[in-house]
Parts: C-alpha cells; structure tokens; sequence
C-alpha cells in the first residue's frame, strides 16, 4: 500500500475542494471496509483518503413526515437500531443488518455500500425500491440523482472526481405499503450474495389487491437491475399464489447473471424465482401489518 494524506474536513465545501485538487487519486472514505482493503490491493494510486465522518451532513440520520435522511456515512447499525427506522424502512434495515458482521457494521455505511457499486451490494437494491435518491456535491455545486441510477457498472458509479455522496433521501413510503430484502449465500453470513432480490408493495385499501410493485434484483447482473416488467406486471393484480409466481418468473427472466465460482447462471435465475416470490409475500405481509 502506497503512503497517502488521511485528510478529515468539516464541511461538504472543505471536502469537495480536497478532492478536486487530487482528481483520481483522492477518494472519499465511509466505513473504510472496502476502501481500505482495496487500497492494501493497490486498486488506487492514492494521495489522499478524504474522511467523511466529521462532515455533519453526512452524518445525520433524520426520519421525519418528508422521509428519510441517510448521511453517507451513517454506520449501518445506526440504522437497524434506529426506531423510527425499523418502523417504516424495514427493507432498508433487512440490507443492513446483513452485511458483514457486527465489526462490520459498526464502521461501514450504506452509503459507502452504495458508492461502492458492487452488484452483490446488499445496501443497494433496497434503496432502489423504496425509490431513494442520492445526493452527491461537487465542484458545480450539488446534483440529486436517483439510486436506480446511481451504479454503471461493477464499482463504478455516476460520481465524478471531485465528487462526494452527501447523503441519501428515502421518501415516507405510502400508506398500506412494505418492503423486504434477502439474499442467498451458501453460508449463514459474512459472505457476498450469490442473488437477491429487494421488493416493495403497495396495496389496496381492500387489502387484496396491489396497487404498485418495485422489485429489484442484485448480484445477476453488473449493476442492480430494476425488473421493470415484473412490477408492473403485477400493479392492479389480485394478491394470489398465481399472480406472485406470475411476477416471480418474469423477474427471473429479467435476470441476466454470469456463472463464476459463486454460483451458475441456472442457478442464480432459480434463485430469483425463488427469492422474489417469498419477498413479495413478505412485502405483502408487512403492508398489512
Ligand atoms: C469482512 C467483510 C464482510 C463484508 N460483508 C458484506 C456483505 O455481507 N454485504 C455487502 O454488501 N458488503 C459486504 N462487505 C463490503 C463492505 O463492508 C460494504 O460494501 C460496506 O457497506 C462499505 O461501506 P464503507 O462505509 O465501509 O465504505 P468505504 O470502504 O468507506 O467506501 C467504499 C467505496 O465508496 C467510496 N465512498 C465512500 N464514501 C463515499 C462518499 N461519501 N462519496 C463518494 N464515494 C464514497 C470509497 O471511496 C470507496 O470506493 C464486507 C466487507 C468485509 C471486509
């Protein structure tokens, strides 16, 4: 690992003006569980790591009547400890209470999750259905872009250098709504997922019918994907075994995975089936209460 400036600004201003000095060899820190171990890879020809957790913006964690403010560099057992949290973003705290262990959580962020950009991050396709929006400062000032958006490609995302993830909006969810998240790994933790899917739901005020569906699937795919037509498939559908296996094998053919060591293409697209069905019916579990 190459020796490099620790730099720890107060402000969205201080760190910005950082990071455009140093362009490409300068990268925003979180958590540091993947930076870190990255850099000891020699990933970045590093000058400086720019810290952001004395950055009070990025450090806040607000739920109120608007929806919620994830700072960038909130730890994720902020998060699932955080009452209000637990009480209406259920999905965001499935994907948080998974990754890593305890240790891991203590430091690393959602947001770090995000920036991050791997496809099996378990942070992200949550965000993705609960419709979150990321809110990235730079040189020209500040830009909103949303989470579905966010990610190009395995560890690349829209950031520019000079860039930082500020934090991340999550709008209040609607009324009779839920969401949820699993992923599958041939252990029980502290492994990356093999597929996962994340699930939003709202319904009827029947109770029986969907009135709209977010699904999205991580780790098959470079990026996460929105399975777009599976959620519309199933907006105004009757809530039934049918209709859920229905979405369940679109959204596996939406699904578009390479093999590798974790797991075959078959196999990940079985899991998808699988794993959207049981989320969608978690989902629908939750808005009901
Ligand atoms: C033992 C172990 C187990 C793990 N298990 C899991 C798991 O189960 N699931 C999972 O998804 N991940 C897992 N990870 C990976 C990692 O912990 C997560 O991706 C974590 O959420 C990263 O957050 P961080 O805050 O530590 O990010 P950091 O390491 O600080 O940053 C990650 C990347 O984002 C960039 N970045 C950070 N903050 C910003 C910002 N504000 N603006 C712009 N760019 C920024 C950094 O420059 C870096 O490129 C594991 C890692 C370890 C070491």
């Amino acid at each position: 690992m190459h020796p490099f400036n620790y730099v720890a600004p107060k402000t969205v201003e201080e760190a910005v003006n950082v990071l455009e000095k140093h362009g490409d060899k300068a990268r925003p820190l979180a958590g540091g569980t993947d930076l870190l171990v990255q850099a000891r890879g020699n990933k970045w020809d590093l000058e400086a790591v720019v810290d952001v957790k004395k950055i009070p913006e990025a450090m806040k964690l607000e739920a109120s009547d608007d929806g919620l403010i994830i700072g960038s560099g909130v730890p994720c057992y902020q998060i699932y400890e955080n009452e209000e949290v637990k009480k209406h973003y259920a999905g965001i705290v499935d994907g948080a209470f998974i990754i890593g262990g305890i240790q891991i959580q203590s430091r690393a962020a959602i947001g770090g999750n995000l920036c991050n950009a791997a496809p099996s991050g378990d942070a992200i396709c949550p965000l993705i259905v609960y419709g979150a929006t990321a809110n990235i400062a730079g040189p020209n000032g500040e830009r909103k872009i949303a989470v579905e958006d966010f990610c190009i490609g395995p560890g690349k995302t829209v950031i520019k250098n000079g860039e930082l993830l500020v934090s991340i909006s999550v709008p209040k969810p609607a009324k009779r709504s839920g969401a949820a998240y699993e992923r599958f790994i041939p252990r029980n933790e502290m492994d990356i997922a093999v597929a996962a899917v994340a699930v939003s739901v709202v319904i009827d005020n029947t109770g029986e019918n969907f009135e709209s569906v977010n699904i999205a699937l991580a780790s098959v795919g470079p990026t996460p994907i929105v399975a777009r037509k599976a959620s519309d498939y199933l907006a105004g559908k009757p809530i039934n075994d049918a209709s859920i296996s229905e979405a369940a094998s679109i959204a596996k053919d939406e699904a578009s995975p390479i093999s590798d060591m974790r797991g075959t293409i078959e196999h990940r697209k079985h899991l998808i089936e699988v794993i959207t069905n049981r989320m969608i019916k978690e989902s629908v579990k939750r808005a009901r209460g």
